[in-house]
């Protein structure tokens, strides 16, 4: 856990901040708290990200796929030929120059 005055940690247990001395007793329950609304806001933004693409499919199905393919299917192709592209290039610039040595 993260003391709340000085953002030092400190161990669950512990009933004064190593650091800068202050109680934690009254805060404790506090930071519990707000770990699991952390926890909690974090599940719902992943609900609600899960929620949006949902609505995106349902209303502009293709925007969505072509954005889709566009970025896991194109964009790694692209990456995937400009290697070869780059590597078949290489090979026959150093076979051209074994070639010429004598
Ligand atoms: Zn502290």
């Amino acid at each position: 856990m993260e003391c709340p005055f000085c953002l030092e940690d400190f161990n669950e247990e512990a009933l004064v901040c190593k650091d800068c001395g202050r109680d934690l007793r009254l805060v404790r329950p506090l930071i519990n708290e707000n770990l699991t609304l952390v926890a909690l806001i974090e599940e719902l933004q992943i609900q609600i990200d899960r929620a949006r693409a949902a609505v995106d499919r349902a209303t502009a199905p293709i925007t969505y796929w072509s954005i889709h393919i566009a970025i896991y299917l194109i964009a790694p192709i692209s990456l995937l030929l400009a290697a070869h592209f780059l590597s078949l290039l290489s090979l026959i610039y150093h076979r051209s120059i074994c070639a010429l040595r004598p």
